[in-house]
């Protein structure tokens, strides 16, 4: 038990290293980046603290260089989820009792291990598993890493805090309980932060969890793994398994003990997720927390007075960081007639100083998309737009695996709103393009909020005050992180809380005690310090003759 209140340290924004020519930091990264490619790890899962290799073991490359071998994950199968919520649920007893400040200090130090001494294995892990340059890894692996625990902590401490009042002669307090089974962390491949954040929320709040990472992104989810140890984890609190989605699901979603799902990822996938818990609703012992951040097909809407120079930067940088691999990606943008021309002219001649190319080398914008199966639906759509007489390919479109899955920053101009890549998520380097007539404003504004299932991100450029206020009141569904003259991408951990509704997930704002509140049951206890011992009420005393 704590005896005392502490004060826990203050939550700061990890500041973003610049990696420019001769840093400290640049030497370092690039120093273990060749460290990494002159071996090949071995990367088991880890159960109940344990190492669990199998006899499948499956090589693991980066995308942008197919024919090099990074290493071997061991692929586990579903007695390997059943051995991981074992393990998890005989841990939970000690660390759902585990003083909070205990379980804060294990978070604080992994954030300083991101921050510090893991700081260039972690971003170099990413760069060549993930292939994202030096400037996403850093603000994504390293920095916002150490900003979810840190002011996750903050979010963990805030909500011990929400008390109730106490009336006179009694004293009523809520106690923060873990949930009563354990908790399914799935993960996608795009960030490396929200890999790490998924399974540690739950796990900061005294929950046990199960983590599955995405198959093409275990070569940094074991850098993760490692830091959680070195902090101080105990051994069942947070088990990795390395299984397949629908084979570790199946097995998670039957358990009696299944307490609750935090992901991040497609919206089939977690439709079909919620689907499954809703069959199996009579099984299990609570009912279950279902937390799920998942597509987009994140907007920019210029009026008439958009800044064009400002509009074409946020188009490029919000549709084309990490090869548009981000939920928040810009995919669909609305430009007026009346300035078209001119973005048209800026965007390209930006777009043709961009650099294509691995990670490795630091002055490559765009590296490879993630694997195959993302490099062939992509280069579908393209090749399709290339023959639509309702589409045309505007800039870029050339494809290539023939070393690494490179598709070039790709802008479509579409002739209708409902073009099929003005409505899907691609989630590539593709931007699509509708040119309205000034007039249409209000019109087109309709169309962009009725377009798509999706409401993650979005962004408005204008000059106009009046325009910004009603843009900002008509999209007041249409995304769940409003940007105003920005690009729709780069939310920061305590800054803005991300999340969107409709069909981008339940808007539970991952990082923000918004989302640490659905890690927790309240148990509400009242002490009565001096206890009635008659039962009347004082109205039962008779009328005075
Ligand atoms: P994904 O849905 O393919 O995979 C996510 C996880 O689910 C992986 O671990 C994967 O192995 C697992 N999985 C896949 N199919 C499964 C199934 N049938 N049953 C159970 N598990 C299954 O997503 P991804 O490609 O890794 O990531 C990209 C997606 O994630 C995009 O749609 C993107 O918009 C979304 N995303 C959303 C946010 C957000 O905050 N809204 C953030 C990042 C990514």
């Amino acid at each position: 038990m704590s005896k005392g209140f502490f004060n826990i340290p203050v939550a700061k924004n990890e500041p973003i290293k610049s990696y420019t020519p001769g840093s400290p930091e640049r030497t370092e990264l690039k120093k273990m980046i060749s460290e990494l490619r002159a071996v090949e790890l071995e990367i088991p899962m880890v159960i109940d603290g344990k190492e669990i290799t199998t006899d499948r073991r499956v090589r693991i490359f980066p995308p942008h260089d197919i024919n090099h071998t990074l290493g071997y994950y061991y692929q586990g199968d579903a007695s390997h989820v059943q051995m991981a919520i074992d393990a998890a649920m005989h841990a939970r007893e000690k660390w759902n009792s585990m003083a909070w400040h205990h379980r804060a200090a294990i978070f604080l130090k992994a954030a300083d291990l991101f921050a510090g001494p893991y700081r260039a294995k972690i971003n170099a892990a990413t760069m060549l598993g993930q292939s994202k340059n030096a400037y996403q890894a850093e603000i994504d692996a390293a920095c916002e890493m150490a900003d979810f625990f840190r002011f996750g902590v903050r979010c963990m401490t805030d909500i011990y805090k929400m008390q109730p009042e106490s009336a006179p002669g009694i004293w009523n307090y809520n106690e923060f309980r873990a949930l009563e089974g354990f908790i399914f962390a799935l993960t996608p491949f795009n960030f490396t932060s929200i890999a790490g954040n998924l399974p540690a929320a739950p796990a900061m709040m005294g929950n046990v969890v199960v983590w599955k990472p995405s198959k093409t992104a275990v070569y940094s989810a074991a850098v993760i793994m490692e830091v959680f140890r070195e902090a101080g984890l105990p051994d069942g609190v947070i088990n990795l398994v390395f299984v397949g989605g629908p084979a570790a699901a199946d097995v998670m979603l039957q358990s009696p003990d299944f307490g609750g799902i935090h992901f991040t990822g497609s919206t089939g996938v977690f439709q079909s997720i919620w689907k499954t818990i809703g069959e199996n609703i009579y099984k299990y012992k609570s009912y279950p927390r279902i937390v799920g951040e998942t597509g987009g097909k994140d907007f920019i809407f210029a009026d008439p007075t958009a800044d064009p120079q400002a509009l074409a930067i946020a188009m490029l940088r919000g549709s084309f960081e990490y090869q548009g691999q981000k939920c928040s990606a810009a995919s669909r943008a609305y430009i007026p007639e009346s300035i078209w021309d001119e973005v048209r002219e800026r965007f390209g001649n930006e777009l043709a100083t961009v650099k294509m190319g691995p990670p490795e080398d630091f002055t490559n914008f765009i590296n490879a998309v993630i694997d195959e199966a993302s490099f062939d639906k992509l280069k579908e759509f393209i090749d399709a737009a290339r023959k639509d007489a309702d589409a045309e390919v505007i800039f870029g479109g050339k494809c290539d695996k023939s070393v690494g899955y490179f598709i070039e920053p790709t802008v479509i101009l579409a002739k209708k709103p409902d073009y099929i890549t003005m409505v899907e998520e691609l989630f590539g380097p593709v931007l699509t393009i509708f040119v309205y007539a000034d007039e249409d404003l209000d019109k087109t504004l309709d169309i962009l909020d009725k377009t798509s299932a999706y409401a993650l991100t979005g962004a408005i450029f204008s000059q106009d005050r009046y325009n910004i206020e009603k843009m900002t009141k008509r999209l007041e569904n249409a995304a769940g992180n409003f940007y105003i003259n920005d690009k729709p991408t780069g939310a920061t951990v305590g800054q803005q809380p991300f999340g969107g509704a409709r069909g981008s997930g339940t808007n539970d704002k991952a990082g923000s005690v918004f989302n640490f509140l659905r890690w927790t049951s309240i148990r509400t206890i009242k002490e009565n310090f001096v206890s009635p011992k008659s039962y009347m009420y004082p109205n039962f005393l008779p009328d005075q003759e």
